[in-house]
């Protein structure tokens, strides 16, 4: 196994660990280990797969370090993807996790919040005409109910807002792509752990998810109103979730932001070409993968409508339970 280079600035190294994947167009799965001298901090925690284990403790041990080692581990979003190793790190050694106090229900997998977001999304395919597309969906997340004690993530996290310091870094919120995601500012080295924020291949998807109460976060919107936020900090270096190290976030953003744009303005185009539906454009736009990928298509639709909505550029109405949309 080849181990990617160690990245140092002022005292601090950061040894990347990066599985490549074959499946999907995430390209790979990365966390980060940072060694300031002094101390281990783990950002992120990949995926829970014996061969990310193994990559993971192969590139500690390259750089003359064991599991043991680590510190403390800071979590970009409680996605699978990212906090896969937990439980595992938390077996050998005991040490502090700290997430945004939006992943803490999420991670721990209450029983009130799962059904409470179990009611959201049945209530939403309804809305949207695809109760019956969605059984699959809503079987899954029965399923994750019901076998939540053994998936939970049951450690205590230390819950992190907008603007805390922790250790080398400062927390921002860049909600969007989860309503947890969060990138970690370390302002002397200008580096930022940017989790699922912006990858360097592939667009990040804005995913549909209620907030607290119950209600529809408008994703595609925030998920906007982050890549913003992220243009305006002084960063050289972006160490993302996915694929490759970004030297360029700022013309990165641009160019994801342009893209957004020509999906809301194609989207537009179907509803002005009589599409009234969510499901029905999904259909349209997707094609094969509105079956395929339901959840994630779906998730996409309801959350750039909502942008449209919120833009004025469309409303809506309810016919006998349906949501119809139209040209405002
Ligand atoms: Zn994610």
């Amino acid at each position: 196994m080849e181990v990617m280079p160690t990245i140092s600035s002022l005292g601090h190294s950061v040894y990347p660990v990066i599985l490549k994947t074959t499946n999907g167009s995430i390209g790979s799965i990365n966390c980060y280990i940072i060694n300031d001298g002094d101390s281990l901090t783990l950002i992120d925690a990949g995926i829970d797969t014996d061969l990310y284990w193994e990559e993971f403790i192969h590139v500690l041990k390259k750089k003359g370090f064991a599991v043991s080692d680590i510190d403390r581990i800071l979590l970009t979003h409680h996605h699978e993807d990212h906090v896969g190793l937990v439980k595992r790190i938390l077996a050998i050694k005991q040490i502090p996790v700290y997430a945004h106090v939006e992943a803490v229900p999420r991670l721990k997998m209450d029983q009130g919040f799962l059904t409470m977001r179990q009611n959201f999304f049945k209530k939403m395919y309804e809305e949207m005409n695809c109760l019956e597309e969605a059984q699959f969906r809503l079987a899954k997340l029965e399923n994750t109910r019901v076998n939540a004690k053994a998936l939970a993530i049951q450690v205590d996290i230390i819950p992190l807002r907008q603007g805390d310091k922790v250790f080398d870094y400062t927390v921002m919120e860049t909600p969007g792509h989860s309503p947890d995601s969060i990138c970690f500012y370390d302002e002397k080295r200008k580096w930022l752990f940017s989790g699922d924020l912006l990858l360097s291949k592939s667009s990040t998807n804005a995913i549909i998810e209620p907030d607290s109460e119950g209600n529809r976060l408008k994703t595609v919107i925030q998920h906007r109103e982050s890549l913003r936020k992220c243009a305006s900090i002084d960063a050289e270096l972006l160490f993302p979730g996915h694929q490759n190290v970004i030297d360029n976030h700022r013309a990165l953003i641009e160019t994801k932001i342009q893209k957004m744009d020509d999906k809301a303005e194609r989207m537009i185009s179907f509803i002005q070409g009589g599409i009234e539906k969510a499901n029905d454009l999904a259909k349209a736009y997707y094609k094969s993968k509105y079956t395929e990928e339901f959840s994630l298509v779906m998730s996409e639709i309801v959350g750039y409508l909502d942008y449209l909505e919120e833009s004025k550029r469309i409303i809506k109405v309810k016919k006998a339970g349906i949501w119809h949309y139209f040209l405002a």
